[in-house]
């Protein structure tokens, strides 16, 4: 049986860093870090996402602004906003709730941010930082993905790692990460070619694709660990069917709810070969918010303010 990562124990960890750093800065006279956060809309999911950003300043001591402007903001206004928040002394971090609504040019908006703010990472001074190997303010899910790494002991000097996905905002900076600690990392993605026997190399196995339970139990190499990125919701009971037979529970979970919530790994599989896993929900979820903290606690220090 595998272990069990915990990523809300590991968050929560975390968290108590932050905390203490905000704690620390307080005892020298220092004001704590501020994190803006803009969703333009209404969309639910991303106005639980903040929800829970803003309750995890809240547990730590940082300050949380809120900004909402309506689906209607044009392009040259949201600009404007993240302008004004740049030149704002008192932000520390700016954070533009993804997914904009289909007028806005995400890209654009996030490249607006000031790369000293940009608690997201996903400005292309921060990528380009990491790609060197240098500090700078790096994507919350892959960094806190490090940090937990570290903390179960997970050796990463030489480790065959394969990171399922190639997106700028966990694929991409995931495999990154890794090599600069000395794993052989090797990016898959949709055109990959025998992707369960690439997967079967692999010491360390890190799955961010969206697709639920597409990595199978054998797919795994014995032994080892693997971060289930995915987030996906699941409402076809035949699918869950297909996907859940070792896990009762997320059926019954679908049979009540009417969907449940899955990673990109058959769990209830991985957990019999595996060395450890992550679990979904409770496993990379938690960990990307704290990341979030944490770079805002960097960027507030780093702004020597
Ligand atoms: P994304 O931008 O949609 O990228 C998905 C990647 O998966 C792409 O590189 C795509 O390949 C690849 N892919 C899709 N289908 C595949 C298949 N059948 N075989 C192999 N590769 C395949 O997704 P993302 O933003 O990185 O997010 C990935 C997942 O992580 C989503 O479920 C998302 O909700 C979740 N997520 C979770 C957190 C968290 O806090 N836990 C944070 C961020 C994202 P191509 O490039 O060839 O299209």
């Amino acid at each position: 049986m595998a272990q069990v990562l915990d990523g809300k124990a590991t968050a929560d960890r975390l968290l108590e860093e932050v905390r203490l750093g905000v704690e620390a800065r307080g005892a020298k006279g220092l004001r704590p870090p501020c994190l803006a956060v803009v969703l333009v809309g209404e969309d639910p999911a991303s106005q639980v996402y903040v929800r829970g950003k803003v309750r995890a300043c809240a547990q730590t001591g940082v300050r949380s602004r809120e900004h909402f402007p309506p689906s209607a903001i044009t392009q040259a206004e949201l600009e404007d906003l993240i302008d004004r928040l740049n030149a704002d002394d008192g932000v520390d971090g700016i954070l533009v709730q993804l997914p904009l609504p289909k007028h806005l040019d995400p890209k654009a908006a996030l490249h607006r941010i000031s790369p000293a703010k940009d608690v997201d990472g996903f400005h292309p001074l921060n990528q380009g930082f990491l790609f060197e190997g240098l500090p700078g303010l790096r994507p919350c899910t892959p960094s806190a993905v490090m940090r937990m790494l570290d903390i179960y002991g997970i050796e990463l000097k030489g480790a065959r790692a394969v990171v399922l996905g190639r997106s700028e905002i966990v694929g991409k900076p995931m495999a990154l990460m890794l090599l600069e600690r000395h794993a052989t990392v090797t990016i898959a993605h949709s055109r990959t070619k025998d992707l369960p026997g690439l997967c079967r190399e692999a010491d360390l196995l890190v799955a961010a694709i969206g697709k639920p339970g597409l990595v199978e139990g054998s797919w795994i190499r014995p032994g080892a660990t693997v971060v289930d990125v995915g987030i996906n919701r699941v409402e076809d009971p035949a699918l869950a069917a297909r996907i859940f037979p070792a896990e009762p529970r997320k059926l019954e979970q679908l049979a009540a709810k009417g969907s449940v919530l899955c990673g990109d790994v058959r769990y209830g599989e991985a957990l019999d070969v595996a060395g450890a896993v992550t679990p979904v929900p409770g496993g990379v979820g938690p960990l990307t918010i704290a990341g979030l903290l944490l770079n805002t606690l960097q960027a507030c220090e780093a702004r020597g303010v």
